[in-house]
């Protein structure tokens, strides 16, 4: 009997064993469902590079929000400097050499400036009077010329129109070049040439040079007279198109009547403090706090007459300015504007744009590291904020 149960046990577990058998389902790879949670041992492939911590949940939006570049820090521009006559210089005055990466005939020169971290140089477009009457003509030659010199150099230097330029040529460790055009000669009384020449990349201009033109009167004259109507015309179409207003050289009356007209902070690029040096190149007081309010910007200029009497200067001259300007609240509101190749001379210590490095240095001595900082490129940094970003 027991042999029997064995035998009908056993054919039971078989017979049981085969239907189980019938209900498992075959597995096909392809249509497993998708499960919700990822298996801990899949790792996605990396996207674009960014490579994502193996566990780290994606973070949610909330909590990266999308980076401002406006709240980011400025990279170290070595220094700002608001005016130079480097391409006049070369070009006019220079038949021998006018190379504008090495050149000791200048102030300034690309390989000197590639010794900086990534500087930001304004430069000016500037016409001697024998050029007066073709100063259309020659601003676009000297526009030229210029392209053609940084192109030469495209992987040291870069012309900027604007503050992401700026942000993003800096960030590539280069020269960012700002055009300017110092004098409105080269707009011939015609206000199309002033889109002609934003057009070409110019981002600033100065009313006058110091003589009269189509748009107002420098500061040669003694004209009681302020801007021309062509003069309030050109300001109006340069805070529409977001050109820089540059009032140095302007007469009293011109100034008043600019910074009257301008809607958008505005600027001095290369004038000092008329209370120290009594000159008709500089800023009376009331002009200068009139520009701090604007939220324009005063670019120091190194020109001996126009810091001291007696045409020398040294260091403690040039200090006295700046102490001034601070005095009056335009702490916040003063660079350079050197003026390096539109001068003949320069004040003790200073030789060239490398001397800059020398002048961080004496004012980290004299005032503090931050206001050297300042002076030397973040208050233009902040210029350039207020002017392109409000
Ligand atoms: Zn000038």
């Amino acid at each position: 009997m027991k042999k029997l149960l064995y035998i009908f046990l056993l054919l039971l577990i078989f017979v049981l064993a085969g239907c189980v058998g019938e209900y498992i389902e075959p597995i096909n790879p392809e249509t497993v469902p998708p499960t919700t949670t990822p298996s801990p041992t899949v790792t996605p492939p990396p996207t674009e590079g960014i490579q994502t911590p193996e566990k780290t949940p994606d973070p949610t939006p909330e909590l990266t929000p999308t980076p401002d570049p406006a709240s980011e820090p400025p990279p170290d521009f070595g220094y700002i400097d608001a005016h130079a006559d480097t391409i006049s210089r070369a070009l006019l005055y220079n038949p021998a050499n006018q190379s504008l990466y090495d050149n000791d005939f200048l102030h300034i020169d690309f390989k000197r400036l590639s010794q900086f971290d990534a500087p930001v140089q304004i430069f000016a477009l500037w016409l001697p009077d024998a050029y007066v009457t073709t100063a259309f003509e020659t601003t676009n030659n000297m526009i030229t010329f210029f392209e053609n010199e940084v192109e030469k150099h495209s992987d040291i230097i870069e012309i900027a129109h604007d503050l992401e330029d700026i942000r993003r040529i800096a960030g590539e460790g280069k020269i960012s070049a700002i055009l300017s055009i110092e004098g409105g000669e080269a707009l011939e009384g015609k206000i199309e040439n002033l889109d002609h020449f934003y057009n070409r990349g110019v981002r600033i201009l100065g009313l006058t040079w110091n003589n009269e033109n189509e748009l107002g009167i420098g500061i040669s004259t003694n004209s009681p007279n302020g801007l021309k109507p062509f003069g309030i015309e050109v300001i109006q179409r340069m805070d529409e198109l977001g050109m820089i207003l540059d009032i140095s050289h302007l007469n009293e009356a011109g100034f008043w009547d600019a910074h009257n007209t301008s809607t958008r902070p505005y600027m001095a690029s290369h004038s000092n403090a008329h209370a120290v040096m009594p000159h008709n190149r500089n800023l009376k007081d009331e002009q200068i706090i009139a520009i701090v309010e604007s939220g324009g910007i005063i670019g120091f200029n190194m020109f001996p007459p126009f810091i001291a009497q007696n045409g020398g200067a040294d260091m403690d001259d040039v200090s006295a300015h700046f102490r001034h300007f601070i005095q009056l609240g335009a702490g916040n509101h003063i660079g350079f504007g050197c003026d390096f190749d539109g001068i003949s001379s320069t004040p003790e210590g200073i030789v060239d744009v490398l001397s800059l490095k020398t002048l961080e240095d004496f004012l980290s001595e004299e005032f503090d590291t931050e206001t050297s900082f300042k002076i030397m490129q973040g208050n233009f940094y902040e210029f350039f904020k207020r002017y392109y970003e409000g």
